[in-house]
């Protein structure tokens, strides 16, 4: 029932989809028809109708198509259809007056035109193959014959616009498109500039991407605060212009913000030293009074200027000249001793806006590292399996300094070797499952002297190993190995390179050891979980499962057995006589048979079978999907083994035989306790009747 409503949904999709191409190539079939040509009183109602019916369907199509959200999947279709619809139109009309020889005919080279301009890329081609058609059509039904001459020209000409539209079209969309990139990357270039001009990176690297928006809000601030600042200024000191100029990386002058209503402020940069503004960077704060007409010393103006008086103010931070607040009038009132103070006091409350934002901007990071710190902790801490923690670890990794390549390394200190437990990233699948000896890398030294390395994080491959001299990453130009150490103990490292430079500087570094450190911490308990559960689930001297496992695995095998209708078999084993075995050869050697049957046991069962120790020296067997016959097959083969092993015993070569039962399920119990007691029953069975052989329940 579903699946036919569903395809019956499907087929009105389908229909709704395609109807509106099906009127239109019913309209096309009439226009083949020569519909329009015929003139005189009995075709007019039947064009009359048709005309009305274009009108209305091209109507309703263009008000769906503009009322569709942007990027909606129908949009392509519609805007195909439209097309359509204005080439048939654009036929119709010119068959209806006069037809490919009439007045009215170049109307379809401008509706092809605009067609193709506004439709997409892929429509087209479809557009003009379609004019091609129509245009053919409109001959085969024009009346009297057309020549060829004129036929191959409109065809030509039908070509020719298609393809000039696309091309000049394409060509401006591709212009534009360029125009915003290069708009783009200026944009994000200056906003970097400033942002390392304003200091509110700490280090030569440009920000990470991550950090780029956050610190653009932070420029654009800057620029806000200063523009006002500079506004009151001019209005209050009635200045022509006011503006800040400061040093970029190269040392030279920007303009980062300005208040002026003169058109001759040059863009800069400028170079320092020149000038007034030169003379206020090496002298400090300078007036120029009664300046003369045409005056050139001013870098700001393009060409001489006009300008009367001239105050220049240092930008001064930590004993450095940063840059220039400059102040100017083009009539003649020198500035008073209070106005120039004034400009002091906004120049240094401009350094003031500039600390506060980095200030703002450190804390948001702050903010930001300890979420995610926070996150990861939560994760590692409730992650019980190793696999867990690495997954959070390397995850909040990747959100504290993005990586292309990431490890995770374990040291075994009894062998002394470092294994690769999991890479990600590039290459990655080179390095997993590595182990190395103990070395002069950086993985090793790491967790020798319990210290990240390299130092600075800065990685060079031909000076650097990170594994051994073989297994090496390249193209890496930062690398960060952070020891996992626990109560004083590394036990292994975790591994961050990545491309580009500097990426894991002095800025990420100590969130990316706590987070080691809790790594560290979360692999130790990890761990630990994995041994207690052995403990709990296996038995000491064998490492076969203990009985409360086996029965709780032997419970949840018979539900899904039932579940699914399948068998399932049981096998208990015991081996004779044993107690003799103890009291001739002593308690050892005994163990030492019990953990030899333990191991056969294991040989030979199949993978998704199950041996467990049942106690003393029995065991039992689960096999999946196996009925009595085959069951009582294994069991023989293990008799067998087990009998024509010899054991080496300080006493000499020793045998052993053993009794076994089998019982099924469906067949001989239902449950869990029931098939146990039906194979222990065979068990016993076998014992009576002389033991060394199998018995089935
Ligand atoms: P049967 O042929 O009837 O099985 O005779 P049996 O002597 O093997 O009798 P049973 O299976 O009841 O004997 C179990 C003996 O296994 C008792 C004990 O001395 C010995 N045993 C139990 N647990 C251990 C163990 O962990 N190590 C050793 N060495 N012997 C064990
Ligand atoms: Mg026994
Ligand atoms: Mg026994």
């Amino acid at each position: 029932m579903p699946i036919l409503a569903h395809r019956t949904w499907a087929l009105r999709r389908a229909l709704r989809a395609s109807h509106g191409l099906l009127l239109a190539g019913a309209f096309a079939a009439a226009l083949l028809a020569g519909v329009f040509s015929r003139v005189g009183g009995d075709a007019l109602p039947l064009q009359a109708a048709l005309g009305l019916g274009w009108v209305l369907l091209f109507a309703s199509r263009a008000i769906w198509r503009a009322r569709l959200p942007a990027g909606h999947a129908e949009a392509g279709r519609l805007e195909l259809e439209l097309g359509l619809w204005a080439l048939l139109g654009a036929y119709a009309i010119v068959q209806r007056f006069g037809g490919p020889m009439g007045a009215l005919h170049p109307l379809t080279y401008a509706v092809l035109a605009c067609v193709v301009a506004l439709g997409r890329r892929p429509a087209a081609p479809v557009f003009v193959a379609c004019a091609l058609a129509l245009e053919l059509a409109s001959y085969a039904v024009a009346e009297g014959g057309i020549a060829r001459g004129p036929l191959a020209a409109h065809i030509g000409f039908v070509a020719l616009f298609g393809a000039m539209s696309f091309a000049l079209t394409r060509a401006e969309i591709a212009r534009i498109r360029l125009g915003a990139r290069q708009r783009l990357a200026r944009e994000r270039a200056r906003a970097a500039r400033e942002t390392r001009m304003f200091r509110l990176v700490a280090g030569a690297s440009g920000p990470p991407a991550s950090d780029e928006r956050r610190h653009g809000a932070s420029v654009d601030e800057v620029h806000h605060t200063l523009y006002r600042l500079l506004h009151v200024l001019r209005q209050a000191l009635a200045l022509d212009t006011a503006l800040v100029l400061m040093r970029d990386d190269q040392g030279l002058l920007r303009i980062v913000e300005l208040a002026t209503d003169r058109d001759d402020v040059a863009e800069g940069p400028f170079r320092p030293g020149e000038g007034a503004v030169g003379a206020v960077l090496r002298n400090g704060t300078t007036r120029l009074e009664h300046v003369r007409p045409g005056y050139t010393g001013l870098c700001y103006y393009r060409g001489p200027t006009n300008v009367c008086s001239f105050v220049g103010v240092p930008l001064e931070e930590g004993g450095q000249v940063v840059g220039v607040l400059c102040a100017d009038r083009h009539v003649d009132t020198p500035f008073a001793p209070g106005e120039v103070d004034t400009l002091a006091l906004c120049a240094e409350h401009f350094i003031h806006v500039l600390q506060n934002e980095r200030v703002f901007l450190q804390l948001e990071r702050s903010k930001q590292e300890q979420s995610i710190l926070y996150g990861a902790s939560q994760a590692l801490g409730a992650a019980l399996t190793k696999s867990d923690a690495i997954d959070a670890a390397l995850d909040a990794a990747r959100q504290i300094a993005a990586y292309d390549f990431a490890a995770i390394t374990t040291y075994d200190g009894t062998s002394r070797k470092h294994a690769v437990g999991r890479a990600v990233g590039e290459d990655a699948a080179r390095f997993e499952g590595l182990v190395f000896r103990d070395n002069a890398s950086l993985t090793a030294m790491a967790v020798k002297n319990r210290h990240y390395l390299p130092y600075r994080g800065d990685f060079d491959p031909d000076q650097q190993t990170l594994f051994t001299r073989r297994a090496n990453v390249r193209d890496m130009a930062s690398m960060l190995v952070l020891p996992l150490v626990v109560r004083e103990d590394a036990l292994g490292t975790l591994i961050l390179a990545a491309r580009r430079r500097h990426a894991f500087g002095d800025r990420v570094r100590p969130t990316l050891q706590v987070l080691a450190n809790q790594l560290a911490v979360s692999l130790a308990n990890a761990a630990a979980v994995e041994r207690l559960e052995q403990l709990a689930t296996t038995d000491g001297l064998t490492g076969c499962l203990n009985k409360r496992t086996f029965l709780e695995e032997l419970e949840r095998k018979i539900r899904a057995a039932e579940r699914f209708g399948r068998q399932l078999s049981l096998i208990v084993t015991d081996i004779d006589h044993f107690k003799r075995v103890n009291d001739t050869y002593g308690h050892a050697v005994g163990d030492v048979v019990i953990r030899e049957l333990g191991k056969i046991l294991r040989e030979i069962k199949r993978e998704t079978d199950l041996v467990a120790r049942f106690g003393g020296e029995e065991f039992c067997v689960l096999c999946e999907e196996t009925d009595t016959a085959g069951a009582v097959q294994l069991a023989e083969r293990v008799r067998e083994r087990l009998g024509a092993t010899v054991f080496q015993t300080d006493a000499g070569p020793l045998t052993v035989e053993a009794s076994l039962g089998v019982a099924a399920f469906p067949d001989h119990a239902r449950t869990g306790a029931a098939l146990f007691e039906a194979a222990d029953k065979a068990l016993y069975d076998a014992k009576h009747r002389g033991r060394n052989q199998v018995r089935a329940a």
